[in-house]
């Protein structure tokens, strides 16, 4: 995995500095949309060449025309995220030499709660409708999504939603199959696949246009960012103690925004390459452990492309899956309701169809040998997980029944 990883960042040195492949060819999935410019040249003159040929008539009938997808590099956008992520480096690196200790505490609360936002707030409140809350919850987590930077709730939503409907094909924003770089941050660099653009018009987003909080913040984006995103984090620190201005840019928003959005990017990149899939072993997204630990829980992605509905966006609710535990906490509290989440038996009904064979306790009968069956799938739904979801609708019964006293 190293080895890939080395070999991914030197050709996408290349790709970027030369525009074509000279030393080294793409080695994760395809690279039709990676060959060189001659290439795609030729091609594009012989789909010409045949469309010519193609009687007119026939080409009249199919409104669908035929085209060659050729990647054009947005170099504004390019450019941009070099400049901010050589930005960030630098903040990281007053971060770790001259920001005051509160500085650094502040960054890393603006930066934990501005993530558990686009976790829990954008993607299983949103994006997946997992479970339901209160107003109050719903102004917070849209307000730290606006201070997360991540573009407005609709943009993220309608992006997120058309990822889960074409994974990995064409039409998805950050298909994995074109590589690690592009599902990374490449497609940020890029002009849009054109089934990209004509499939995002049919994602449905009534829902969101429906919702005061999503279209306030749509309709003023552009100063809520300018405002939360990048002043609030910076200014608050000059003012309760005297952290200067050039540490707060660098520091609280550069460098913690660039963070969090790496952390997010590699949930689209690497939980979509490296790992295994339990449940569901004819997609590409994969559970990955460091994605779940550095991810806020939103790594296990093999799980959550094969459940996406469920609350916890994992099998096991609690292990490595820190969002799941504030949402959890905040049902507690009493501020969020009506969790979904997959049953054991449903889970093992997945993982016995479809799943690649390496899933903890229901792995996939393997074919006779020898006239012998090989070990049977438990029957059984005993695993811990049923305790811990029993022991919680046991304590919402009893809560309903005293309030139904009360
Ligand atoms: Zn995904
Ligand atoms: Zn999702």
């Amino acid at each position: 995995m190293r080895y890939r990883l080395i070999y991914t960042l030197l050709t996408t040195a290349q790709e970027l500095l030369f525009g074509k492949k000279l030393f080294f060819d793409w080695q994760l999935g395809d690279n039709w949309a990676l060959k060189s410019m001659d290439k795609l040249d030729r091609e594009l003159e012989a789909a010409e060449k045949d469309r010519k040929d193609v009687d007119v008539q026939q080409s009249n009938d199919s409104k669908k025309s035929e085209y060659v997808y050729r990647r054009q590099i947005v170099w504004f956008n390019t450019i941009g995220f070099l400049v901010l992520h050589l930005g960030a480096v630098y903040g990281l690196y007053l971060f770790l030499t001259s920001s005051m200790v509160l500085t650094m505490l502040w960054t890393l609360l603006v930066a934990g709660a501005s993530a558990f936002s686009v976790t829990m707030g954008a993607h299983r409140l949103y994006t997946h409708r997992t479970f339901k809350c209160n107003d109050w919850v719903k102004a917070l987590l849209v307000f730290g999504q606006t201070v997360a930077g991540q573009n407005c709730l609709y943009v993220w939503i309608r992006d997120h939603r058309q990822h889960h409907k074409y994974s990995d094909t064409v039409a998805d924003p950050h298909n994995a199959s074109r590589g690690f770089f592009f599902s990374h941050i490449g497609w940020l660099m890029v002009r849009k696949h054109p089934e990209v653009i004509a499939k995002g018009k049919n994602i449905d987003m009534t829902d969101i246009e429906m919702d005061p909080y999503a279209m306030f913040q749509k309709k003023y984006y552009k100063i809520l960012f300018t405002i939360l995103a990048m002043l609030m984090p910076m200014v608050v620190p000059f003012v309760l103690w005297g952290e200067t201005l050039w540490n707060g840019f660098f520091v609280c928003f550069l460098f913690r925004l660039m963070a969090v959005l790496n952390l997010t990017w590699l949930v689209n990149s690497a939980a979509h390459l490296y790992g295994n899939k339990p449940f569901t072993n004819d997609i590409m997204p994969v559970e990955n452990v460091y994605v779940s630990m550095f991810g806020l829980g939103e790594g296990w992605h093999n799980y959550h492309h094969s459940f996406p509905w469920d609350y916890r966006a994992a099998e096991f609710g609690q292990y490595f899956n820190l969002t799941t535990m504030v949402i959890d906490f905040f049902e507690e509290m009493g501020w969020v309701w009506d969790k979904k989440y997959a049953t054991p038996a449903m889970v093992r009904s997945r993982v016995t169809k479809r799943g690649d064979g390496t899933h903890c306790k229901y792995s996939r009968p393997q074919s006779k040998e020898n006239g012998e069956q090989s070990e049977p799938v438990p029957e059984d739904d005993s695993y811990e997980e049923l305790f811990w979801l029993e022991e919680r609708s046991a304590v919402t019964a009893e809560r309903a029944a005293e309030a139904q006293k009360g």
